[in-house]
């Protein structure tokens, strides 16, 4: 049996507490609703543990980069009520049944071969699931993601598809500093117009008030909330 590491309860609820004032402040700076704005908990690297304390001071909306550590803790922590589950990390096909199983919301849907994989298993399993759609908007080499291009054939499939609700899109930009995240914000934003998506799920511990700026609808904090990753 592993043994269950010392989680510091205290310190995650006053970092998520701090990263909600931030939130909030972003919100109020640019004139919008914090409750247009979901913010999402990255438990990556954090023990199951980690997301108990945060569940227990509230938190509600989990993200997961790998299906294994994803599956784990949905697994341990399947009582906790109302908690809800994002794969936000590439999703191969191989392991697309498992992440039905414990019915995760898809963020990184980005070819058809995996969406019509993910419709498939979840019509074989009675579910629907909501996804994203993943834009490498900058089209980086070597990064998940859609090219912006390939977008409305997506959009199209996903909505042929029962089993599927398409929610809207996700990104990550380029590194850099917050600043430089702000075209490929804003690009996503104009593709997700463009197709009558209302969720756009960007922005990330250092970036989330840039995010805000250009209309995120969901940011996704992991560091901000839980400390470094080991
Ligand atoms: C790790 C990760 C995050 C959170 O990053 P932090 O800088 O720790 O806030 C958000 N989104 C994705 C896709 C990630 O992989």
């Amino acid at each position: 049996m592993a043994v269950t590491p010392d989680i510091d309860d205290g310190a995650i609820r006053s970092r998520l507490h701090a990263t909600r004032e931030r939130l909030a402040a972003a919100c109020a700076a640019a004139a919008r609703s914090p409750e247009e704005v979901t913010l999402m908990a990255v438990s990556k690297r954090h023990p199951a543990a980690a997301v108990r304390a945060a569940w227990s001071a509230g938190q509600r909306v989990f993200g997961e980069n790998y299906v294994q550590e994803l599956v784990e803790k949905a697994d341990e922590l399947a009582g906790l009520e109302g908690l809800r589950w994002h794969l936000i990390g590439h999703l191969q096909r191989n392991k697309v049944k498992a992440v039905v199983r414990v019915r995760a919301a898809v963020d990184t849907v980005d070819s058809l071969r995996l969406l019509h994989a993910l419709g498939d298993e979840c019509a074989r399993q009675g579910v629907v699931l909501p996804i994203c759609l993943q834009v490498n908007v900058a089209a980086e080499e070597q990064k998940s993601g859609c090219a912006p291009a390939d977008v409305p054939a997506l959009v199209a499939a996903a909505r042929a598809c029962e089993a599927l609700r398409l929610d809207g899109l996700m990104t990550v930009p380029p590194a850099g500093e917050p600043e430089d995240a702000r075209p490929h914000f804003r690009r996503l934003r104009e593709l997700a117009h463009e197709h009558g998506l209302l969720t756009l799920s960007m922005g990330m511990s250092d970036d989330l008030e840039v995010a805000v700026q250009e209309g995120a609808t969901c940011v996704r904090v992991g560091t901000g909330i839980f400390g470094a990753r080991s």
